[in-house]
């Protein structure tokens, strides 16, 4: 890799140029975040929350700063990029909070009258690999419970992102956390591979898509090295006839075209009951045109572009593919110029199950309608997706919701509300969409050695 480039999507400006980590230097960092781990592992938890509270308050009084890179590099409209940046300072609040209660060890009370407790200890150096849509939220969900665990982390961000893997190193810098416990490296995939085969790095968690989770994973099972991923989705977004539709379709819009679509959690597919179809898809329809496009760093910018120009045009052979196989255009579906990274929202129905709209995760604002009958068929239609990250599912009657949630097959179904991550719900999917949780508890605990201590 000669310079890693930062790319501003929306105008094709070269922002800055950067030297990728050398050999030498990786092996440099490698060798701080052991020593330092060393050390960071018994630091106490009162310590290490001081200064997870002192990154949150850097990220606070920095947010324009921040906000700004965000925006530059990877398009995202700037009261976007600043909501992004408090989110990170919550979740560093969050675990320096809560961390201490996490980590209480379980004590056990055996049949025979024995005690064991099962205490939680940190593993090393874990290695993040994390995408552009969020980055700096993907990052600091997996730092502040990592770093809170006792661990150090090395970032493998990606490489459209230079500038914010700087920017979220700096913050631990100055917060005061000790050099070498968070430590970003500018390297490309094939360098990752490798890193991740060191005996150095003791675990992987990676946010991305599907082949790169196959890929990362293959190679830390390979070395018995314990892998999270969190993939893509085609998160299904239920309305049922007895809902409250406008809200349902206002909702609907926000969650479709929230990031310009680039999410994870983004509704994709939705599934509408018959006798509300038309008014759902008026509804909607109007909200999504009544969207203002502009530049990222104009204050009334809904949305602006893609992250790159190759991602635009990836999801333009995904709409022409599926209106080929017979989808309807409601919306948008002109073809992008190869050299921009602009889109224009789009709005299908009549969707073959054979299109890519309907088997495929659209990672941008397309919106993919489907008509069905009843519930039954909803939830069928929900179902028949290899993947299963997020569902939201509308309906007045919340019993009769909770029953169907537990037919969905995904990490979490939110009742009469679009699907978000929060510091204090488990996030993660289950099918092609990943395993292992981010957040919560269940977060802290996913990069530590649960270990037994009997009472003897
Ligand atoms: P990738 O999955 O390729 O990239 C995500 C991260 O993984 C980046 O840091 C990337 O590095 C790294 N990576 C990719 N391949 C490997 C590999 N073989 N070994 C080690 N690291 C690897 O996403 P793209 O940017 O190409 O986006 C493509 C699609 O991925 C999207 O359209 C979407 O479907 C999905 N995606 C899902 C996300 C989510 O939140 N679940 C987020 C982003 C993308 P590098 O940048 O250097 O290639």
């Amino acid at each position: 890799m000669s310079t890693i480039q930062s790319i501003n999507p929306w105008t094709g400006e070269l922002l800055k140029e950067l030297s990728p980590t050398s050999p030498k230097e990786l092996e440099q960092k490698l060798n701080t975040a052991q020593k330092t781990f060393e050390d960071w592992k018994w630091v106490s938890l009162a310590e290490k929350a001081a200064l997870m509270h002192v990154a949150a308050r850097i990220l606070r009084e920095k947010k324009e700063d921040f906000s700004r890179i965000i925006s530059l590099e990877m398009g995202k409209v700037i009261k976007e990029s600043r909501a992004e940046v408090e989110k990170c300072a919550w979740v560093c609040d969050f675990y320096a909070g809560k961390a201490a209660e996490f980590l209480i060890p379980e004590e056990l009370n055996l049949p025979d009258g024995k005690k064991a407790k099962v205490i939680y200890q940190p593993l090393g150096a874990i290695l993040a690999i994390m995408p552009w849509n969020f980055p700096f939220w993907q990052v600091f969900r997996f730092a502040a419970p990592t770093l809170m665990a006792g661990n150090v982390g090395l970032l493998k961000h990606a490489s459209n992102v230079p500038q914010c893997a700087l920017a979220i190193e700096s913050v631990f810098e100055e917060a005061g956390f000790p050099i070498g416990t968070f430590q970003s490296l500018l390297i490309d995939s094939p360098t990752t591979l490798e890193l991740l085969k060191d005996d150095r790095v003791k675990a992987v968690s990676l946010t991305g898509s599907e082949k790169a989770g196959a890929a990362v994973a293959s190679v830390a099972g390979a070395q018995i090295k314990k892998s999270l991923l969190e993939l893509g989705g085609s998160d299904p977004f239920i309305v049922l006839r007895d809902a409250d539709v406008p809200t349902a379709a206002e909702t609907a819009a926000k969650a479709r075209m929230i990031n310009f679509g680039q999410s994870c959690i983004a509704a994709k597919r939705f599934i509408v009951e018959e006798h509300v179809y038309e008014e759902f898809l008026e509804i909607f329809t109007q909200k999504i045109m009544g969207m203002k496009q502009g530049n990222p760093l104009d204050e009334s910018s809904d949305y602006a572009c893609m992250a790159r120009p190759d991602l635009a045009q990836e999801l333009y052979n995904q709409v022409e593919k599926s209106k080929l196989m017979g989808a309807k255009v409601i919306l948008g579906g002109m073809k992008p110029n190869s050299e921009s990274a602009q889109f224009s929202p789009t709005i299908l129905t009549d969707i073959p199950a054979s299109a890519p709209a309907f088997s495929e995760e659209t990672f941008g604002p397309v919106a993919s309608i489907f008509k069905v009958k009843n519930e039954e068929e909803a939830l069928s239609l929900a179902n028949a997706t290899e993947f299963g990250l997020g569902a939201s599912l509308w309906t007045s009657d919340l019993e009769k919701g909770e029953k169907l949630a537990s037919r969905i097959e995904s990490g979490a179904v939110f009742l009469n509300a679009m699907v978000a991550s929060h510091p204090a719900l488990p996030f993660g999917g289950i099918k092609k969409s990943g395993f292992g949780r981010e957040l919560s508890r269940q977060g802290i605990l996913e990069f530590v050695n649960h270990k037994t201590v009997y009472l003897g």
